[in-house]
């Protein structure tokens, strides 16, 4: 008997100690209760500087050998004109990353944005020298360190763009757009980033006489847009300083006024911005129900990224149209190890559920 009170008082105790826990942190969603739980074992880093690098081939290179020295995991792009990298580790790897970087006095003041995680981010490192840090081919390169937007705090942007007198733009890919975005921001119809400009050119109508409020996903792609944008003749260009991800982050802005997740190009897809609403502006590309599920199309030559349901992943063997679902190259199958009539059995038992 008094054992089984021991067992009562100690999961009553536990309850109660959940109980306090949530009210003093005033918990709303699992990653506070993973933060405070020490799930988060992990960060994932995202950081850019434009700055000269002389030697970038080779700096890259040494990077490589650096980066694959302390165990992350991670994308990097090197280029004489800087640095773009988002890399995963553990806790003491990324510090020790960060703390190597500001002690190169090129990268002293650089910024990271830093998010917990429980595990990599990445499946590989790879750290790769291109000619730009962020492809967006100009007929003639801005440089940013010259040339670039007025810089918007979080708070500022927040403030700014409640204002008749502005318009938002995206400066990223329609796919991104639709997973996430500022409320009532212009989402270009692009694929790549390095299609915008000429979007610009042809849609200027919609930001004539008005003050340009451009944003992205870390900031890196407004630097060299907003000076690109002013030198076509947009006088009045902001853009926001530290991109969504910084926003989501801050204690004024708390991610407000965006809907949605923000996509982010490593394995978590979608992260939250938004710490005070939820709004689901994603729609399953197959019945238009709110979703924030991305999967690849099935046919490598599309492998076009669409909003699907679980459920309509396999209804529709994760193929975006009829003819990509029928593409001799089609590797659902093959992804899934199911055979044909195997996936025909898992259809009609979803089929029989949802009846
Ligand atoms: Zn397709």
């Amino acid at each position: 008997m008094a054992g089984l009170f021991s067992v009562v008082s100690r999961y009553t105790s536990g309850a109660f100690f959940v109980i306090l826990v949530c009210g003093i942190f005033n918990l709303k969603g699992e990653r506070e209760w993973c933060r405070i739980m020490g799930k988060f074992t992990h960060r994932v880093l995202l950081y850019y500087k434009y700055v000269p690098i002389e030697d970038p081939e080779i700096f890259a290179e040494e990077h490589l050998e650096f980066c694959k020295g302390l165990g992350l995991k991670g994308r990097i792009l090197i280029g004489s004109e800087g640095i773009n990298g988002t890399c995963s580790g553990t806790i003491e790897q990324t510090q020790k990353y960060m703390d190597a970087m500001h002690a190169d006095e090129r990268f002293s003041d650089m910024v990271f944005k830093v998010d917990e995680a429980e595990g990599h981010a990445f499946r590989k490192m790879h750290v790769r020298h291109r000619k730009e840090i962020v492809n967006l081919s100009l007929e003639e390169d801005v440089d940013p360190n010259e040339l670039t937007g007025e810089y918007l705090e979080p708070a500022e942007f927040l403030e700014q763009m409640q204002r008749d007198d502005v318009v938002v733009l995206d400066a990223r890919n329609d796919y991104e757009y639709d997973l996430g975005h500022f409320r009532g921001a212009i989402r270009p119809e692009v694929e790549t980033f390095r299609d915008l400009p000429e979007w610009v050119r042809e849609n200027r109508e919609k930001f004539e006489g008005k003050k340009i409020l451009a944003y992205c996903t870390g900031g890196i792609r407004c630097e060299k847009f907003t000076g690109w944008l002013k030198r076509e003749g947009f006088e009045d260009v902001a853009h926001l300083h530290g991109g969504i991800v910084s926003y989501g982050k801050d204690p004024v802005a708390k991610g407000q006024l965006w809907d949605g997740q923000c996509y982010v190009f490593d394995n978590r897809i979608a992260v939250p911005v938004n710490q005070v609403e939820h709004v689901v502006v994603g729609r399953d590309h197959f019945d238009g129900t709110p979703c924030e599920r991305y999967v690849n199309c099935a046919n490598p030559e599309c492998n076009k990224k669409i909003l699907a349901s679980e459920e309509n992943e396999l209804l529709y063997r994760r193929s975006c149209s009829d003819e990509c679902r029928e593409h001799p190259r089609n590797r659902y199958f093959l992804e899934t190890g199911m055979t044909e009539a195997e996936w025909q059995e898992k259809v009609d038992e979803l089929k029989a559920q949802q009846a």
